[in-house]
């Protein structure tokens, strides 16, 4: 297979396909292979040659895991994308080059179905199932790693020979624990990722239309905004409070909430607004969201503007709510940082998020809070490699910046936020009643210093917890040379 090399006239289209630009890689070489033998072939002659691979699907990680300077092969599934109803299976075949936007696309137009999968369309399937992944739909349907039927991965044997495996959620699948892995362990740490097969555990029969959730016919969002300025620290804190409130009354497996998925950003003061975005789906989608609102902004008597509007579910799920990912939001560089809530912001944690919000510097940033739960918490820690199944909020804090002098601030802000929202436990959100550690899908190296971590619990338990020692056998099992790594892999020990 071709080897795409600086001078080639697609390597640096190659090399700028990265969300974060934050980071940057320099590989000696680019694979673009476009069946499972080819990227066998890929990853042999990398360690062939012993040199670092490393996989690129989507080009959406947070961290530097992929733009990593001592990097030297990237391979890049982009030319991977089949989509396909595989019949032997009953299962849906889904190539991991593939977008999260290609696949409800052709998941809704083939079939009428769909994967509970993440917000923006662009994301690359191949990094983004595996590390549990949530979404808009989620406390509907579950993760999107709840319905993955199973995984063909490529992997380097003990005697550095490359080959790929099919395993399955089967009882008597012998490879069960490498799809389990799958199911919340995280990109690049076993294998690549050639293929998923998406059916949803409760599926029954063999036509495609019952094998995953079906769409809904109509999606209908919500917005609500508040101007900055007729904020003060009451009404914060009693909005802050009651959507951590809603939140705790409503993530009920059975709730009828479920159908509804609301997120709130508490951006910095400089950005001028606080904003409720979200969406319920089902008949009465609007009294849901009439109810939601009536518990959460109606109480903070100040004025807002509110915007309830009706899409198809195509429509809606290849153009979300389009003022958030705007062109040249993919410009940016970034640092987020995330935490699992079992149990809303207590009245201290939302005074260190007033002080932060209304810091006088000039970044940009927020704290997000995201609801969670419903249907994610029907099952238990152990059944997915995605452990946190009781939480009721996944809140992050984020700051971007355009060039690298804007860097030091923004970052200095959102470590310090981070780290005083949990300064009684060690700056982190330690697995406890109220927090439960962190998403795999929004990694944080912070998590492995001991200036930001000092809870003395290591990074793994944050996203792993109980689940931590079985991804550490199904390592040593099947990257026993430890060919794929990055700052926050699993290791084997
Ligand atoms: C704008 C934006 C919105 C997001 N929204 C959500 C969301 O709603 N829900 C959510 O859960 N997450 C979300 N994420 C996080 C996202 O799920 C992760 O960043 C995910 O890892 C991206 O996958 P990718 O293939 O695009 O990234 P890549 O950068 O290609 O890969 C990410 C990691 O996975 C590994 N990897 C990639 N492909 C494979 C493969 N084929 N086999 C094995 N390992 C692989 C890489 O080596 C790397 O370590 C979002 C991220 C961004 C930037």
């Amino acid at each position: 297979m071709e080897k795409i090399t600086p001078d080639d006239i697609r390597y640096p289209d190659l090399a700028e396909k990265r969300f974060n630009k934050r980071y940057a890689g320099n590989p000696e070489y680019i694979f673009l292979p476009q069946s499972t033998n080819e990227v066998i072939e890929a990853v042999q002659d990398a360690v062939n040659t012993k040199r670092r691979p490393v996989v690129r699907s989507g080009g959406h990680c947070l961290e530097g895991f992929v733009a990593d300077p001592t990097v030297q092969v990237l391979i890049d599934m982009s030319l991977m994308t089949r989509i396909s109803y595989d019949t032997e299976k009953s299962a849906f075949a889904v190539e991991a080059g593939a977008t999260v936007g290609e696949l409800y696309r052709r998941l809704f137009l083939g079939w009428g179905v769909l994967l509970p999968a993440g917000e923006y369309p662009g994301i690359g399937v191949g990094g983004h199932i595996l590390g549990g992944a949530f979404g808009f739909l989620c406390r509907e349907y579950g993760l999107a790693a709840d319905h993955l039927y199973g995984v063909e991965v490529v992997t380097v044997d003990a005697a550095g020979k490359a080959h790929s495996v099919v395993a399955t959620r089967e009882t008597d699948d012998p490879n069960r624990a490498l799809w389990w892995a799958h199911t919340g362990g995280g990109g690049g740490n076993f294998g690549i990722v050639t293929r998923y097969w998406l059916r949803s555990p409760d599926a029954s029969g063999v036509e495609p239309t019952a094998a995953l959730p079906k769409a809904p016919t109509s999606v209908t969002t919500f917005r609500v905004s508040w101007d900055w300025k007729h904020i003060d620290e009451a009404s914060f804190t009693h909005l802050v409070k009651n959507f951590g409130a809603w939140a705790l009354e409503n993530s009920h497996p059975d709730s009828p909430f479920s159908r509804l998925f609301s997120l709130i950003f508490l951006h910095h003061r400089n950005l001028g607004s606080i904003e409720i975005k979200g969406l319920a789906t089902g008949p009465n989608a609007t009294h849901l969201i009439t109810e939601h609102l009536a518990d959460i902004a109606g109480p903070i008597g100040l004025p807002y503007t509110q915007q309830i509007e009706i899409s198809a579910w195509l429509q809606f799920a290849l153009n979300p709510f389009p003022e958030l990912f705007q062109t040249g939001f993919d410009k940016v560089h970034m640092k987020g940082k995330d935490a699992f809530f079992r149990q809303p912001f207590t009245e201290s944690q939302i005074a260190t998020a007033w002080k932060y919000l209304t810091a006088d510097l000039s970044i940009g940033g927020m704290l997000a809070m995201a609801t969670y739960g419903g249907k994610v918490n029907s099952l238990a820690p152990d059944a997915t490699a995605s452990p946190q199944r009781d939480s009721i909020l996944d809140v992050a804090c984020n700051t971007g910046w355009l060039g690298p002098q804007g860097a030091a601030a923004s970052l200095d802000w959102v470590r310090n936020f981070y780290k005083d929202l949990f300064a009684d436990r060690g700056g982190v959100p330690v697995p406890n009643e109220q927090t439960d550690g962190c998403m795999i899908n929004h990694p944080d190296t912070d998590l492995t210093e001991a200036q930001w971590n000092q809870s003395g619990i290591p990074w793994s338990t944050f996203y792993y917890k109980e689940n931590y020692p079985r991804l550490q056998q199904v390592k040593a099992k099947w990257d026993p040379l430890n060919i794929f790594y990055h700052a926050l892999s699993i290791k084997a020990e």
